[in-house]
């Protein structure tokens, strides 16, 4: 017969047992109910003997029978199991917030808001994951703080790009009033008067903007004065002037409504940029300047100078660069001029 004290200390050691049991947590092998279970049936035989776990030993009634030395090996190896399974998930829980700083941090570079702010929340993030003393809960909660600041600083990020895109579409909207603007402040050419290339070149690339935002026809014509070397050649430099003057004027003329432009693109040839038409009334434009010129003549040093032009046109094609618009406009006057000049060809 067992002593009252001893009674006490094996129902204090099955009470120990049961306790462990009932706060098991999951284990990737056992599940926490079926721990429970294991604990129980070894805190029955610690108390009446009964048929401890694993099965190969029965009942025993006297205490000193019972499995006392198993009973230490069992909970050793499965304390064991426990504690290599938290450290795991620490580890894991470490990786997470690791790889989540690491996004983090692109996201805040590529967006080079250097919020310190966020900064000193991402570096006290790193240093938390990175200390194997600090404990999950510690970190769980810089990486909410981390979460938070982050949070405030994309908001004031929305509130920025809103308003980028607000005035990205007002500079838009007065996209079409700098092109009229930009017709006044533009340099011009000293003999024509017309533009100059640079303002050509400026405004081509507006126009391919605009017309691109529109979606709107638009063409670019260049135009080449034929066999103008003859001209200089026959009658002067200065007769050669007159004549380029002439032409200029006629353009102007000619190519007449509120957007057209007109620049002298080089020695002797024209850009023009027409907006707002159709590839067919550019092409019936072209051929009204070319027969106004052709038609007409000017009036040098008391003799008439005619003379006539080759033109390439252009219309505005969707996706296509500044450069290639040009290509295919140079590509058509080049057909002009080797199909016999004195016409004009569709790019
Ligand atoms: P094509 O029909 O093939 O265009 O023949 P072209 O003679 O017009 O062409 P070319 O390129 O052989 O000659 C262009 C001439 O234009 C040569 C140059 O002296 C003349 N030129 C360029 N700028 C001026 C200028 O400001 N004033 C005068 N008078 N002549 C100019
Ligand atoms: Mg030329
Ligand atoms: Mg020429």
């Amino acid at each position: 017969m067992a002593s009252p004290e001893v009674d006490l200390v094996v129902d204090t050691l099955a009470g120990i047992l049961r306790d462990f049991g009932r706060h098991a947590f999951d284990l990737t092998r056992q599940d926490a109910r079926r721990t429970q279970a294991v604990f129980d049936q070894w805190a029955q035989h610690v108390v009446v003997g009964a048929e401890p776990p694993g099965g190969q030993k029965g009942a025993v009634a006297g205490l000193a029978q019972r499995q006392f030395s198993a009973l230490r090996s069992f909970f050793t190896q499965h304390r064991r199991i426990e504690q290599s399974e938290v450290t795991a998930s620490q580890d894991a829980l470490r990786d997470v917030v690791w790889s989540f700083v690491a996004s983090l941090n692109r996201v805040t570079s590529e967006d080079q808001a250097d919020d310190a702010q966020v900064n000193t929340t991402l570096k006290s993030l790193a240093e938390a994951v990175d200390k194997p003393t600090v404990s999950p809960n510690d970190i769980r909660r810089v990486a909410l703080d981390a979460v938070k600041a982050i949070q405030a600083l994309m908001e004031t990020r929305a509130v920025r790009q809103a308003r980028q895109i607000e005035e990205l579409s007002t500079r838009l909207a007065s996209l079409g009033t700098q092109l009229e603007v930009a017709r006044k402040e533009s340099t011009t050419d000293g003999l024509t008067m017309l533009f100059n290339r640079r303002a050509f070149d400026d405004q081509l690339s507006r126009t391919s903007d605009l017309t691109s935002l529109k979606r709107s026809g638009a063409a670019l014509l260049l135009l080449d004065i034929d066999h103008f070397k003859a001209i200089n050649d026959t009658h002067g430099h200065p007769a050669g002037d007159a004549v380029l003057k002439f032409i200029a004027s006629t353009c102007v003329r000619t190519f007449k409504r509120k957007n057209d432009f007109v620049a002298r693109y080089g020695g002797e040839e024209f850009g023009v940029l027409l907006t707002d038409l159709s590839e067919a009334e550019a092409l019936s434009a072209a051929q009204k300047c070319r027969e106004a010129i052709a038609s007409s003549s000017v009036v040098h040093d008391g003799r008439a100078l005619t003379a006539t032009i080759s033109i390439g046109v252009a219309p505005w094609r969707v996706g296509e660069d500044v450069a290639a618009w040009l290509t295919r406009a140079d590509a058509a006057l080049y057909r002009a001029k080797h199909d016999g000049r004195n016409r004009v060809m569709l790019g």
